[in-house]
This record gives C-alpha cells, sequence and structure tokens, in this order.
C-alpha cells in the first residue's frame, strides 16, 4: 500500500505540480487548499506525511503544525513545510513549529520528492519496504510475490492489499471500520461483513495443513496480525 501524502497548499498549480509528480513516484494524494479541511483530513483520513504551505487562507500553516503536534495520534506524522522566498524564511528556520523540514518556493520538486522519502523511511519504513516480511511470510512489493517458505501465495487484489496492511500494521489491532478505510478506501460502499468474508479468503490462502495462522480474531474489536505466530 502506498504512503498516503496531504497536501495542504492554496496555489492550485502548485498542488497540480506536486500531486502529479508524487502520484507519479506511487504516492497516494490527497490535497486541500483550506486549513479546515486540512484539520478534518488528518482526523479522517490520516496521511503519512503532510506538505503544508505556509501562508494559507484562514488559520496559518504554522497553526496547522501545532495542532498536528498537539494530537496524540499524529504527534509523530512527518510535516514538510513550504514558505515563499523572503517570507518569513528565516523565523521559520528557529521556529518550534515541528515541522520536520521546509522547502522556500520554488523548489525543485526531485529535492522535494528525495526528502519525502527520506522522512517516510524514517517514519514510516513498513511502507516504503520493497520486502515486507512478517510472521513468516514475505511480500516483494515489486513483484507482487507472496510467500510463505518456499511456497507461492496466490492471492486476489483486494486479498493482496488486505494483507500488505495488514503486515505493515503487525501487532495492532485493527478494526473493520480501520480495514475498511485502508483497503477498500474512504468512499467504498461495502458493508463490515465484506470485511469478514476477505478476510476468511486469506486466512485460507496462506495457512496450509499445520501452518500457524498470523491473523487473529479480537473479538468485539476486529482483527490483528501477529508478528510472531508461533508464540500465539
Ligand atoms: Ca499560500
Amino acid at each position: 500500500m502506498a504512503a498516503k501524502i496531504l497536501i495542504v497548499e492554496d496555489e492550485e498549480a502548485l498542488v497540480t505540480l506536486i500531486s502529479y509528480n508524487l502520484e507519479a513516484a506511487g504516492y497516494q494524494v490527497v490535497s486541500t487548499g483550506t486549513s479546515d479541511d486540512a484539520m478534518f483530513l488528518l482526523k479522517e483520513s490520516p496521511p503519512d506525511l503532510v506538505i503544508l504551505d505556509w501562508m494559507l487562507p484562514g488559520a496559518s500553516g504554522i497553526e496547522i503544525c501545532r495542532q498536528i503536534r498537539a494530537g496524540a495520534a499524529t504527534r509523530n506524522l512527518p510535516v514538510i513545510m513550504l514558505t515563499a522566498r523572503g517570507e518569513e524564511a528565516d523565523k521559520l528556520r528557529g521556529l518550534a513549529t515541528g515541522a520536520d523540514d521546509y522547502m522556500v518556493k520554488p523548489f525543485s520538486v526531485a529535492e522535494l520528492l528525495a526528502r519525502i522519502k527520506g522522512l517516510l523511511r524514517r517514519a514510516a519504513p513498513e511502507k516504503t519496504a520493497e520486502l515486507l516480511q512478517k510472521g513468516g511470510i514475505s511480500i516483494d512489493r515489486q513483484a507482487h510475490r507472496v510467500t510463505r517458505g518456499s511456497r507461492e501465495i496466490m492471492l486476489g487484489p483486494t486479498e493482496y492489499r488486505l494483507l500488505e496492511f495488514f503486515m505493515q500494521s503487525a501487532g495492532r489491532v485493527l478494526s473493520r471500520a480501520q480495514l475498511l478505510d485502508n483497503v477498500w478506501g474512504h468512499t467504498a460502499e461495502v458493508d463490515e461483513r465484506t470485511v469478514d468474508v476477505h478476510v476468511g479468503r486469506l486466512r485460507k490462502s496462506i495457512v496450509r495443513g499445520a501452518e500457524v495462522d498470523p491473523i487473529r480474531t479480537v473479538r468485539g474489536a476486529g482483527y490483528v496480525f501477529d508478528d510472531k505466530p508461533s508464540s500465539a
């Protein structure tokens, strides 16, 4: 599953340019030009990284950054601030807003991509790794190949995304709503029972014979992928 990047910027041309390049680099992109929307999206559809413009209509980027750092769920979210040349750049440099990095406009998109890659590698290594290995199962993301021991596992597209999300979030209990959101997407019109059906199919594919099932059902809460299922 590609890392999700939220762009908060009111210059449409810049949003288009950045979005285009991020999508071409394989990221999932969400964007908005207003701070109210940004706060809503941060809660409803938490990204893996935020590109945040300093000057926005309404609450400033600084204010949003402060709120990101104050929220328990977003405290460690990587933030790259954008600022116009000369516009408070020095102030921003020393500012205790908690931005991880900042770029002065106009900037090179290649440089922005490099910084995003670096920040994500540190913050969400599971999302950028080419090889994901957990609970005895490996996903080679480049080849879209899933293996368990020497056995190759064939999965449908939904089961593949489901397994990828499970492994990325190993050890964390995931509710059916979270799975729906992250695997099917925010707008998908499927109910929570669909999740159970696909988890059932996924289990059938990844567990053969006496192999341990790494996916544990947590009554009343959802599912968790055990990193070391043998100890379960
Ligand atoms: Ca602006």
